[in-house]
């Protein structure tokens, strides 16, 4: 039984939304704690541009705005980042990929995104490009549809 009904002040914070034993949001046959929460602790960075988009997948099904911006290149990222508390990100499908390996220095990830809002389901499609910055992959921008 709650102790308390008092509601916290501003949008619901849930970086600790998936425990480290269940599935990894990001569609990987591992674990959450196997897969990307190491990459959202900052104790693994992401070694593939699809990695990468992988994890920031797993970032916004988990709330992990702090991720989501510390991946986005710096000359797009925006200034704040306010995620949808009622959006439900169900599954990710990887369509394509270039470049992006150890490699690389730059790569693409085509995706789509699935989500419930509100009871209706969804998708977002995207083109995305990613660069290594310092070593590190982040987020660039996407593409506009072919
Ligand atoms: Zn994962």
């Amino acid at each position: 039984m709650p102790k308390s009904k008092k509601k916290p002040a501003g949008p619901p914070r849930r970086p600790a939304a998936v425990p480290p034993a269940a599935p990894c949001p990001c569609g990987r046959a591992a674990t959450y704690g196997d897969c990307c929460a190491p990459f959202h602790q900052g104790s693994a960075a992401a070694p593939t541009a699809e990695w990468l988009m992988r994890s920031r997948y797993s970032a916004f099904a988990v709330g992990d705005t702090g991720y989501l911006l510390r991946t986005w290149h710096p000359s797009t990222r925006p200034a704040a980042l306010d995620l949808e508390p009622a959006q439900r990100w169900t599954r990710l499908e990887i369509l394509g990929a270039t470049g992006g390996s150890a490699f690389h220095t730059e790569g693409t990830v085509e995706f789509r995104a699935h989500y419930t809002l509100h009871g209706h389901a969804d998708s977002q499609h995207e083109h995305s490009r990613f660069v290594r910055q310092d070593g590190a992959w982040v987020y660039l921008d996407a593409l506009p549809d072919a």
